[in-house]
Protein backbone atom coordinates (compact mmCIF):
# COMPACT_ATOMS: atom_id res chain seq x y z
CA UNK A 1 0.00 0.00 0.00
CA UNK A 2 1.27 3.64 -1.03
CA UNK A 3 1.22 5.54 2.25
CA UNK A 4 1.08 9.19 2.32
CA UNK A 5 4.30 11.07 2.52
CA UNK A 6 4.51 13.45 5.76
CA UNK A 7 5.59 17.29 4.85
CA UNK A 8 7.60 19.77 6.52
CA UNK A 9 6.03 21.11 9.16
CA UNK A 10 4.64 17.80 11.08
CA UNK A 11 6.09 16.90 14.54
CA UNK A 12 6.66 13.59 13.76
CA UNK A 13 9.35 14.67 11.33
CA UNK A 14 11.66 15.90 14.76
CA UNK A 15 10.85 12.65 16.81
CA UNK A 16 13.80 10.73 17.24
CA UNK A 17 13.40 6.36 16.59
CA UNK A 18 12.75 3.78 18.87
CA UNK A 19 14.69 1.20 18.11
CA UNK A 20 12.95 -1.70 16.43
CA UNK A 21 13.53 -4.96 19.20
CA UNK A 22 11.35 -7.14 16.90
CA UNK A 23 10.34 -7.48 13.40
CA UNK A 24 6.55 -8.29 14.23
CA UNK A 25 3.97 -8.68 11.11
CA UNK A 26 3.33 -5.10 11.44
CA UNK A 27 6.59 -4.01 11.09
CA UNK A 28 6.75 -6.26 7.71
CA UNK A 29 3.61 -4.85 6.63
CA UNK A 30 5.12 -1.68 7.08
CA UNK A 31 8.28 -2.42 5.20
CA UNK A 32 6.70 -3.40 2.20
CA UNK A 33 4.67 -0.19 2.38
CA UNK A 34 7.59 1.81 2.79
CA UNK A 35 9.27 0.33 -0.22
CA UNK A 36 6.59 0.90 -2.50
CA UNK A 37 5.79 4.34 -0.89
CA UNK A 38 9.67 4.82 -2.28
CA UNK A 39 9.24 3.50 -5.54
CA UNK A 40 5.78 5.39 -6.47
CA UNK A 41 7.38 8.63 -5.03
CA UNK A 42 10.42 8.03 -7.24
CA UNK A 43 12.76 8.59 -4.30
CA UNK A 44 16.14 6.82 -3.33
CA UNK A 45 15.12 6.31 0.75
CA UNK A 46 12.37 6.75 2.76
CA UNK A 47 12.56 6.62 6.51
CA UNK A 48 9.80 5.92 9.21
CA UNK A 49 9.34 9.48 10.42
CA UNK A 50 8.20 10.44 6.72
CA UNK A 51 5.18 8.12 7.04
CA UNK A 52 4.32 8.56 10.45
CA UNK A 53 6.40 6.30 12.84
CA UNK A 54 8.93 7.45 14.85
CA UNK A 55 11.32 3.99 14.21
CA UNK A 56 14.73 3.04 13.85
CA UNK A 57 14.01 1.98 10.20
CA UNK A 58 14.70 3.08 6.12
CA UNK A 59 14.78 2.06 3.17
CA UNK A 60 16.89 2.53 0.05
CA UNK A 61 16.82 2.03 -3.63
CA UNK A 62 19.08 3.66 -5.81
CA UNK A 63 18.53 1.97 -8.86
CA UNK A 64 16.56 4.33 -10.76
CA UNK A 65 19.36 7.31 -10.31
CA UNK A 66 21.67 6.20 -13.04
CA UNK A 67 22.74 9.44 -13.54
CA UNK A 68 24.21 9.65 -10.15
CA UNK A 69 26.81 6.93 -9.39
CA UNK A 70 26.64 4.74 -6.29
CA UNK A 71 29.62 2.07 -4.87
CA UNK A 72 28.88 -1.09 -2.43
CA UNK A 73 31.56 -2.79 -0.58
CA UNK A 74 31.56 -5.53 1.04
CA UNK A 75 34.17 -7.23 3.41
CA UNK A 76 36.47 -4.32 0.97
CA UNK A 77 35.33 -6.11 -2.05
CA UNK A 78 32.97 -4.27 -4.67
CA UNK A 79 29.03 -5.98 -4.92
CA UNK A 80 26.45 -5.92 -7.02
CA UNK A 81 24.46 -2.88 -6.54
CA UNK A 82 21.31 -3.90 -7.75
CA UNK A 83 21.57 -7.72 -6.10
CA UNK A 84 21.21 -5.74 -2.70
CA UNK A 85 18.52 -3.00 -3.67
CA UNK A 86 15.85 -2.35 -2.03
CA UNK A 87 17.20 -2.26 0.91
CA UNK A 88 16.12 -2.33 3.95
CA UNK A 89 17.91 -0.79 7.26
CA UNK A 90 17.02 -1.78 10.98
CA UNK A 91 18.84 0.48 14.07
CA UNK A 92 21.37 1.50 11.74
CA UNK A 93 24.43 3.24 12.61
CA UNK A 94 27.14 5.00 10.18
CA UNK A 95 30.88 6.13 10.21
CA UNK A 96 32.49 8.74 7.91
CA UNK A 97 35.43 6.98 5.79
CA UNK A 98 36.32 10.27 4.21
CA UNK A 99 36.31 14.13 3.60
CA UNK A 100 32.68 15.64 3.06
CA UNK A 101 31.98 16.67 -0.25
CA UNK A 102 29.05 18.72 -1.41
CA UNK A 103 26.45 17.27 -3.69
CA UNK A 104 22.82 17.81 -4.53
CA UNK A 105 19.94 16.83 -2.13
CA UNK A 106 15.75 16.77 -2.07
CA UNK A 107 13.46 15.15 0.67
CA UNK A 108 10.13 13.81 -0.19
CA UNK A 109 8.57 16.01 3.09
CA UNK A 110 10.14 18.89 1.23
CA UNK A 111 8.68 18.71 -2.72
CA UNK A 112 10.45 20.53 -4.86
CA UNK A 113 13.51 22.02 -2.67
CA UNK A 114 16.87 21.22 -3.98
CA UNK A 115 19.99 22.16 -2.74
CA UNK A 116 23.47 21.53 -1.78
CA UNK A 117 24.46 19.65 0.88
CA UNK A 118 28.10 18.76 2.41
CA UNK A 119 28.68 15.24 3.62
CA UNK A 120 31.54 12.69 3.80
CA UNK A 121 31.16 11.15 0.47
CA UNK A 122 31.99 7.48 1.86
CA UNK A 123 30.15 6.14 4.92
CA UNK A 124 30.62 2.43 6.44
CA UNK A 125 27.03 1.49 8.11
CA UNK A 126 26.04 -1.50 10.13
CA UNK A 127 22.34 -1.89 10.49
CA UNK A 128 20.21 -5.29 11.24
CA UNK A 129 18.12 -6.32 8.05
CA UNK A 130 14.02 -7.56 8.55
CA UNK A 131 15.58 -11.51 9.46
CA UNK A 132 17.86 -9.81 12.54
CA UNK A 133 21.18 -10.29 10.62
CA UNK A 134 23.70 -8.06 11.18
CA UNK A 135 25.22 -6.12 7.46
CA UNK A 136 28.03 -4.18 7.45
CA UNK A 137 28.91 -2.41 3.98
CA UNK A 138 30.52 0.68 2.60
CA UNK A 139 28.61 2.99 0.55
CA UNK A 140 30.09 5.90 -1.44
CA UNK A 141 28.30 8.40 -4.11
CA UNK A 142 24.58 8.37 -4.26
CA UNK A 143 24.36 5.56 -1.97
CA UNK A 144 26.28 7.15 0.73
CA UNK A 145 24.82 10.41 0.69
CA UNK A 146 21.01 8.69 1.08
CA UNK A 147 22.41 6.42 3.93
CA UNK A 148 23.35 9.78 5.40
CA UNK A 149 20.01 11.63 5.07
CA UNK A 150 18.11 8.68 5.50
CA UNK A 151 20.09 8.25 9.28
CA UNK A 152 19.05 11.86 9.62
CA UNK A 153 16.08 11.45 9.65
CA UNK A 154 15.77 8.22 12.38
CA UNK A 155 17.57 11.01 14.64
CA UNK A 156 15.03 13.96 13.71
CA UNK A 157 17.36 15.85 11.53
CA UNK A 158 16.50 17.14 8.25
CA UNK A 159 18.46 18.46 5.27
CA UNK A 160 17.13 21.82 5.39
CA UNK A 161 19.74 21.43 9.17
CA UNK A 162 22.50 20.87 7.54
CA UNK A 163 22.39 23.61 4.60
CA UNK A 164 24.22 26.98 4.40
CA UNK A 165 23.09 29.57 5.85
CA UNK A 166 22.76 31.57 2.58
CA UNK A 167 20.56 28.72 1.61
CA UNK A 168 18.47 28.43 3.96
CA UNK A 169 18.06 32.20 3.65
CA UNK A 170 17.12 31.68 0.14
CA UNK A 171 14.76 29.13 0.47
CA UNK A 172 13.15 30.56 3.32
CA UNK A 173 9.76 31.87 1.61
CA UNK A 174 9.32 28.54 0.32
CA UNK A 175 10.02 26.63 4.08
CA UNK A 176 7.57 29.06 5.71
CA UNK A 177 5.01 28.25 2.97
CA UNK A 178 5.16 24.63 3.13
CA UNK A 179 5.46 24.23 6.84
CA UNK A 180 2.42 26.51 7.27
CA UNK A 181 0.28 24.55 4.49
CA UNK A 182 1.13 21.48 6.52
CA UNK A 183 0.19 22.76 9.47
CA UNK A 184 -2.76 23.75 8.53
CA UNK A 185 -3.48 20.55 6.98
CA UNK A 186 -2.97 18.81 10.48
CA UNK A 187 -5.46 21.38 12.20
CA UNK A 188 -7.95 20.17 9.55
CA UNK A 189 -7.66 16.81 10.14
CA UNK A 190 -7.82 16.60 13.88
CA UNK A 191 -10.26 19.15 13.75
CA UNK A 192 -12.58 16.17 10.86
CA UNK A 193 -12.56 13.85 13.36
ZN1 LIG B 1 14.39 13.10 3.36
Amino acid sequence: MVLPVVKYGDPVLRKKGRPVEKVTPEIQALIADMIETMSAARGVGLAAQQVGHALLLAVLDVRKAEDRPSTLEIDGKPADLDAHMPMVLLNPAVKPVNAPVAGPEGCLSFPEIYTDITRPETVDVRALDPEGRVIEFRAGGLLGRAVQHELDHLNGILFIDRMTQEDRDDLRPKLDKLQAATKSALKKSKGGR
